[in-house]
């Protein structure tokens, strides 16, 4: 595992950086606060937050206490807002347009779709889509860029600030012929300071002067936050959840990461169908992502939206319900087949019973129920004056209608079939011995 510059300074020096420009920007303009080494919180009358993974981050190696630019309300709304539009930008852009090809965007919604998807600092659209593409393509295995065979650390957080492991080929040549890709490829860094960072604390400056909390919160903090949300929640996705498609790969449908993730959590779906817009197929699944871009298409800024016919999936879901049937099958012990049966003659039936064997016949075939006579539920004495002869008649309501529980049980005591004549003639005694019997009650 080698350290990557590139993604180090993306998710660790670059917001340290602008973490501490905040720290040191709100120190001096707030009132002086002696440090203490006691609390990671300060109390003065801006808001007190608690000390987060980003505020502990030791700056300089100096013992201060971190005193978080005060988060006001404005700012907050702020933040989470350009969570959800740069996240769909991600999800919508990065990931089904580009990556996946799931639908057609017009110019307008593609430039704002590059632009919005810098902001989220998880590299431009072209390595991601390429890293993404070998993802799917070598899936667990040694050329998955986020193998989770390897485990989940490799995934997540790893692979956030190291090449983890080497990126197996993936075609992205359709990609490089797109000019705003390639102008975004090029810009990108300066492109992601611009609008992930720059543009959220001028808004917050410009209409309600609070340039630092908006760098801060809506630009570094909601920054990181994001590409830690997305690569842990990949990571869950390949680890927790449901396989009701396949389990050919380690993807899983989780809809409760759903939730938090714009509908990119249904993920065993979306290996085996890349191409469709929605990762929740299903109305009542919860994708966010899917429903913009649905709304989009009604004002025509998307279309040609791709969907996989519902016989494709359908089908899958058979084959996966089958799969999960055979395991349990394989499980459980039935009975032989009657054609595995050795051929066994009445003569042969009589002698081995005349050695205290308890056999019987039935369906002509041959059941061996010398350690069963005693638990038979309808008692011993019914069941030992039949030992050699046919049962078929009684078993079925001569005597008792009986269950299919014991259907399955006397199925587990065959060891032999009568030839075809002898079945017939055992079964023909054994109704008449049933008749006169019936004769003689009614006599
Ligand atoms: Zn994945
Ligand atoms: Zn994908």
């Amino acid at each position: 595992m080698t350290l990557d510059i590139f993604k180090v300074g993306q998710q660790l020096v670059l917001p340290a950086a602008a973490a501490a420009v905040c720290l040191t920007w709100s120190l001096t303009a707030q009132p002086h606060v002696p440090p203490t080494f006691a609390s990671t919180t300060v109390a003065n009358s801006d808001t007190v937050i608690p000390a987060t993974p980003l505020a502990t981050l030791p700056i300089a190696g100096r013992a201060v206490e971190f005193t978080l630019p005060a988060l006001h309300l404005p700012t907050a709304v702020l933040a989470v807002a350009l969570y959800y539009v740069f996240g769909f930008c991600y999800t919508a852009g990065y990931h089904r347009l580009w990556a996946h090809q799931a639908f057609v965007a017009r110019l307008p919604l593609r430039l704002a779709l590059a632009l919005g998807g810098a902001a989220n600092f998880v590299g431009s659209a072209l390595t991601w889509s390429r890293d993404h593409r070998s993802h799917h393509r070598h899936i667990d295995t040694k050329d998955d860029p986020f193998n989770i065979q390897a485990g989940f650390f490799h995934v997540y957080p790893a692979s956030l600030f190291a090449a983890t492991s080497k990126i197996g080929t993936a075609d992205v040549s359709d990609l490089k012929a797109d000019w705003i890709l390639m102008l975004q490829h090029g810009l990108y860094m300066p492109l992601a300071i611009a609008v992930g960072w720059i543009l959220p604390a001028w808004i917050a400056g410009h209409y309600w002067n609070d340039a630092v909390g908006g760098l801060f919160y809506a630009g570094v903090l909601r920054a990181v936050l994001f590409a830690h949300i997305q690569r842990f929640t990949d990571a869950l996705g390949h680890t927790i959840g449901t396989q009701p498609y396949s389990s050919r790969t380690s993807a899983r449908n989780n809809a409760f990461l759903s939730c938090v993730t714009f509908g990119e959590n249904f993920l065993n779906f979306h290996y085996e169908f890349p191409r469709d817009y929605r990762m929740g197929i299903r109305a009542f699944h919860i994708d966010l992502t899917k429903w913009v871009l649905k709304a989009l298409s009604l004002v025509s800024l998307v279309h040609s939206l791709h969907t996989t016919p519902l016989k494709e999936a359908l089908l899958l879901r058979v084959q996966r319900k089958q799969e999960k049937l055979d395991a349990i099958k394989a499980g459980v012990k039935f009975g032989p087949e009657p054609e595995q049966l050795p051929v066994m003659t009445l003569a042969e039936v009589k002698a081995q019973t005349g050695t205290g064997r308890s056999l019987v016949i039935m369906d002509g075939l041959v059941l061996d129920m010398t350690e069963f006579v005693t638990e038979h539920p309808g008692g011993t004495a019914i069941l030992t004056p039949k030992v050699g002869k046919d049962i078929t008649i009684a078993f079925n309501g001569g005597v008792q209608r009986h269950s299919k529980a014991a259907r399955n049980l006397a199925a587990l005591m065959r060891v032999g079939r009568l030839p075809e004549l002898e079945a017939a003639s055992v079964l023909r005694t054994a109704k008449s011995e049933g008749e006169s019997t019936e004769h003689a009650k009614q006599a």
